[in-house]
């Protein structure tokens, strides 16, 4: 499989998602389950191969759906982009990456695929354990006082 096609179309990087990533990780693995993930639906194979059958959802995703009938490959291929299905929450921000979507789209469109493959572990650590410093973004330890 291509590394790309581990990026979902809403800009979602499947490879580093941990349902993803626990095909190399027992222990989280065992942790997902416990939480519970359906065992058997683990470890994901990535929204693209599953055509948006994603584990944490009862239902086929709607924004997959939504951008296979309309003929894109990602969301910023859109007339309607940004719609309010990428819209960012509060809620349950602190475990889903959901507000990383639009970002990520913006990285894929104006910078490549090549890049956003590069940045997206940095982009996921800056939005998780980045400390916010208003008006230069999340900074990661050591960079606070840069
Ligand atoms: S499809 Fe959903 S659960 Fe599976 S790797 Fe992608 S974001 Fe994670
Ligand atoms: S309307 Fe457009 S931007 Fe919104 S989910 Fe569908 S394809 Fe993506």
């Amino acid at each position: 499989m291509k590394r790309s096609e581990l990026v979902a179309p809403c800009g979602i990087h499947c490879a580093i998602c941990p349902l993803y990533l626990a095909g190399e990780n027992s222990l989280l693995l065992e942790a997902l389950v416990e939480k519970g993930i359906p065992r058997e639906k683990l470890p994901c194979q990535g929204c693209r191969a599953l055509e948006g059958h994603c584990p944490v959802l009862e239902t086929p995703c709607d924004t997959y759906g939504c951008i296979t009938s309309r003929g894109h490959d990602f969301c910023y291929q859109c007339q309607e982009y940004p719609c309010k299905r990428l819209n960012p929450a509060s809620h349950r921000a602190e475990v889903l990456p959901h507000n990383t979507k639009v970002f990520n789209l913006s990285v894929i469109e104006h910078q490549g695929m090549e890049a956003f493959l590069k940045r997206s572990q940095e982009v996921q650590a800056r939005y998780y354990k980045g400390k916010m410093v208003v008006g230069r973004g999340p900074a990661l330890e050591g960079e606070e006082k840069e």
